[in-house]
This record gives structure tokens, C-alpha cells and sequence, in this order.
């Protein structure tokens, strides 16, 4: 067969784990190109994920700061929100990213190919676009085709009501009444944009939490606040049957609990992502595939085929963008002939709702599960100057500690940066900091970060009393 493209090595994905593992291979002098399904480069996170979402939950954490500001005397009227603009103002933000990667890809001289790919053999692709079939073939490959939002079956999908995340950032408008199925990281957010904007918003979940995966005690204050924002979350919750009429998606639900609706405007079905490695014709190229989609792969990101690397959300949880352009990195160097390899263990999760939840490392379920001997050391930020300057006082950090050496192995965050914090602590974590080094280290006065130090000194003993 002729190929139609030569190249060292092909990426098939332009999300952030393919744009930055093509730009790395491309900066270490491997021939590379880019092939992308769709017109922009940057995936689900820059297109219909992390950006888009963030540009959004700014808009609703102005509005609900315009509310809180009548705390302190300031009062302003209710917000009038033009859609439009809203919606234009979240275009441009992601506009603004995905031409900088354009930008970067060209001055990288990466040859991006515009099309669907899918393995004809180990050392070729085949890219289907609109102006029809082109044949790459590749000395490596790094697969980084990513994920798509789980379409439960039996749903309505054909009727425009009936949400996945892509379409509720689409704010095509303002639904009187939204149930959210699935309380996970995307669907609290989603709500929390969702009830700034003037929706009435329900949250049904299947497990007896919200966020699984966090700590319970983590989410206990941002659930409290949706409580008092009239959000109705009902846990242990299922959405059995979901059913599109004329005036209205009418659901019926499974459990103790249940919401008192049962005819909405729009559902958005947020009950998690699906790996997109069961679609490339993989098996051509002899990659292995698990049968939930996954592409299983060993330290320095290769699959069973020692030329082609798999990266991002289809090589497993998390499937978080700051994992996925990791795992990019350490593929297209290996490719280039680093020796290198990386075990992900410190991976900072971050709810970017209100108040933000966010942990790293071990959480204390996890080392309760298994058997760990661990200390915490837990800082209320109602003691906490600045928390208190900001009116918001519900916050907590708590790091937490190997018993045996004083040790961080992981820290769990709620409150307002919460995201922005919880970095400090993953950075103690990967030096192997113990506790008195966090708590001699000194934080500015008066910034929630001293919350870590002080966390730390909790534990030491050395804060007995906390003002
Ligand atoms: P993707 O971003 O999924 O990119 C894969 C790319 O491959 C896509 O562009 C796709 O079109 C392309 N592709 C797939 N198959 C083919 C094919 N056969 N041929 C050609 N191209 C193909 N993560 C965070 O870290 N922080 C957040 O705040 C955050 N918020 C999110 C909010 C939402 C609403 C969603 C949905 C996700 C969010 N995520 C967030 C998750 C994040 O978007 C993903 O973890 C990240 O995009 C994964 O990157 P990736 O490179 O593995 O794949």
C-alpha cells in the first residue's frame, strides 16, 4: 500500500494529552503529525470540557459575589443575563486558546491532518476526512483519542432536552427546571452554572455521596451550601425510566428520598466518560484493548506494542487534562529516546464549584481501606483571617501524614481556591516533605495558603489553640 503521509511519529487525538506529547515529540526533532477529528486543535478539554466549563462557573461566582456583597452593604440589582453574550464570551475564551495552539502547532512545523483515524496495521493509519481517505504511515504512534460522555441507554437522546455535557455547555437557554443525573465532579459543576444563571436545579446520585471519590467530610460543606441555594440533591437516588412528552422530560425515579418533580425542562446526564480506545481499529494494529475501551499500558506509557504509546483519559481514571498532558510529555520522550518513566500518584483533583473541593495524594478513605497508619492534621478556616474577611468561613484544609515518618502522603481542601491551594500540598508530597517542614515554612498573612502550614502545625502539636 502507498502511504499518502510519511512521518516518525503520528499522534491520533489533539486533546491536551495529544497536542502536548505532538509538540514534545516535534521539539526533540521527531517528524510529527497531528491527526484530529475535528477543525480545532486542543480535545474535549479546551473545545467542550475544562475551558469552557471554568469561563461559565466565573460568570455564576460573579453573580453569586453581587448577591453576597449585600452582606457587607453593597447591594446590587438581580442580574439581567444576555445568553448571548454569555455564550459569545465563553467562544471567545476558548477561541483565543485553540488559535494559540494553531499557532503553536505551525511553529513547530506539525503537520496536522484533519479527518477520523483508524489503524490499518501497526505502522499505518488511515484518516478519513471531507476530502476523503489518506494513508499515514508512522515509525511510533501515540494514541491520545481520549473519551466521550457515557449516553445511558433507554434515555430520549434524539430529543435536544435530553443533556450530555457538551450540550448543557452550549447554553442553548436558561431551562426553568434541570435535573442533573449524576452528583460527580461535571455535574456539580454544570448545576452550579446552571443555578447562578436562575435554574431551578435538582441533582439525583446513585451512590450515598456527592463526588464519590473525595472524602466524605470534603464534600459535606459545598453539599450544605447547595442546601441553602435551595439546589435539592437526593442520594441513593436513581433515574429509572426518562421519558420526552410534549411539556416536559418526565422521569421517574428509584429509591428512598425521591424529588418532588418529576416533569423538567432539561436532564443532563452526567454519570461519567467512556474511553475511546474500542474505536480505532486497534486489533489492526495489534493493541490490546480492554473490554470497557481502555488501552492498557506499562510505566513509560507503551502499549503491548512497543512502538505505539497510548496516553490521557483512554488509559484510565483519573481522566483529568493535567494527567492526560503528563502522560503526553513522558510518551513522546521515551519515543525520542529518554529513559524515563513515571508512576501517577500524586494527581491533584479539583471541583471547581462553590465552594471548591479539591484533594491529592491519599485520601483517608483510601487509607482507611487500606490499613495505612496515618495522622491528620486539620485546619478550620473559620479561624482563618482572611476566610473570615471573605465571608466564608464553611472551609477546611487537613493534611494527612504517615504516622511512622511525619510524612504528607495527601491533602484534601473545601473552600473558596481550593483548587489553587491544593497545589502546595502536592508539591510537598513529591518532595517527601514531612510535616514540620510544611509548618516552618511561612506562608503570607493574610492568605488562605497559611491554612497548609497551619494544618501541618495542628498536627505537630505545635498549634494547640486555634484563633
Ligand atoms: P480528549 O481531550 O478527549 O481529546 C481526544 C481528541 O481525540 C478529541 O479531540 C477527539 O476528537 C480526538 N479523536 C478521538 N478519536 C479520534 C479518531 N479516531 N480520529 C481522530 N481524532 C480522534 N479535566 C481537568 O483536568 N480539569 C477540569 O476542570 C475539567 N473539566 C471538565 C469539564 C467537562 C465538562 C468535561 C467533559 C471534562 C472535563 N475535564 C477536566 C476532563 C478533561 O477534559 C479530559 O481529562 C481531557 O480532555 C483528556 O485529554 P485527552 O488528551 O486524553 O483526550
Amino acid at each position: 500500500r502507498k502511504a499518502d503521509i510519511e512521518c516518525r511519529m503520528l499522534v491520533l487525538g489533539a486533546g491536551p494529552g495529544g497536542y502536548t506529547a505532538a509538540f514534545r515529540a516535534a521539539d526533540l526533532d521527531l517528524d510529527t503529525v497531528l491527526v484530529e477529528r475535528y477543525p480545532s486543535l486542543g480535545g474535549v478539554c479546551l473545545n467542550v470540557g475544562c475551558i469552557p466549563s471554568k469561563a461559565l462557573l466565573h460568570a455564576a461566582a460573579v453573580i453569586d459575589e453581587a448577591a453576597h456583597a449585600k452582606d457587607f452593604g453593597v447591594s446590587f440589582g438581580a442580574p439581567k443575563i444576555d445568553l448571548d453574550a454569555l455564550r459569545g464570551y465563553k467562544e471567545k475564551v476558548v477561541g483565543q486558546l485553540t488559535k494559540g495552539l494553531a499557532g503553536m502547532a505551525k511553529q513547530r512545523k506539525v503537520r496536522t491532518v484533519q479527518g477520523v483515524g483508524r489503524f490499518l496495521s501497526p505502522n499505518e493509519v488511515e484518516v478519513e476526512g471531507e476530502s476523503g481517505k489518506q494513508v499515514i504511515r508512522f515509525e511510533q504512534c501515540i494514541i491520545a483519542a481520549g473519551s466521550q460522555p457515557v449516553k445511558l441507554p433507554g434515555f430520549p437522546w434524539d430529543d435536544p432536552r435530553v443533556m450530555d455535557s457538551t450540550d448543557a455547555l452550549m447554553l442553548a437557554d436558561i431551562p426553568k427546571k434541570l435535573l442533573v443525573v449524576g452528583g460527580g465532579i461535571i455535574g456539580l459543576e454544570m448545576a452550579t452554572v446552571y443555578r447562578a444563571l436562575g435554574s431551578e436545579v435538582t441533582v439525583v446520585e446513585l451512590l450515598d455521596q456527592l463526588m464519590p471519590g473525595a472524602d466524605k467530610d470534603l464534600v459535606k460543606p459545598l453539599a450544605d451550601r447547595l442546601k441553602k441555594l435551595d439546589v435539592s440533591t437526593h442520594l441513593k437516588v436513581k433515574a429509572a425510566s426518562v421519558k420526552a412528552e410534549k411539556k416536559g422530560i418526565k422521569v421517574e425515579f428509584e429509591g428512598d428520598n425521591l424529588p418532588k418533580d418529576s416533569l423538567f425542562d432539561r436532564v443532563l446526564v452526567s454519570v461519567g466518560r467512556a474511553p475511546n480506545g474500542g474505536r480505532l481499529d486497534a486489533d489492526k494494529a495489534g493493541v490490546s484493548v480492554t473490554e470497557r475501551g481502555f488501552i492498557p499500558v506499562d510505566r513509560q506509557m507503551r502499549t503491548n506494542v512497543s512502538h505505539i504509546f497510548a496516553i490521557g483519559d483512554l488509559v484510565g481514571q483519573p481522566m483529568l487534562a493535567h494527567k492526560a498532558t503528563h502522560e503526553g510529555k513522558l510518551a513522546a520522550e521515551v519515543a525520542a529516546g529518554e529513559k524515563k518513566e513515571w508512576v501517577a500518584r500524586v494527581i491533584p483533583s479539583v471541583a471547581y464549584t462553590d465552594p471548591e473541593v479539591a484533594w491529592v495524594g491519599v485520601t483517608e478513605t483510601e487509607a482507611k481501606e487500606k490499613g495505612l497508619k496515618v495522622g491528620v492534621g486539620k485546619f478550620p478556616w473559620a479561624a482563618s483571617g482572611r476566610a473570615i474577611g471573605i465571608g466564608r468561613t464553611e472551609g477546611f484544609t487537613k493534611l494527612i501524614f504517615d504516622e511512622a515518618t511525619h510524612r504528607i502522603i495527601g491533602a484534601g481542601m473545601v473552600g473558596p481556591h481550593a483548587g489553587d491551594l491544593i497545589a502546595e500540598a502536592g508539591l510537598a508530597i513529591e518532595m517527601g516533605c514531612e510535616a514540620a517542614d510544611i509548618g516552618h515554612t511561612i506562608h503570607p498573612h493574610p492568605t488562605l495558603s497559611e491554612s497548609v502550614g497551619m494544618a501541618a502545625e495542628v498536627y505537630e502539636g505545635t498549634i494547640t489553640d486555634l484563633y
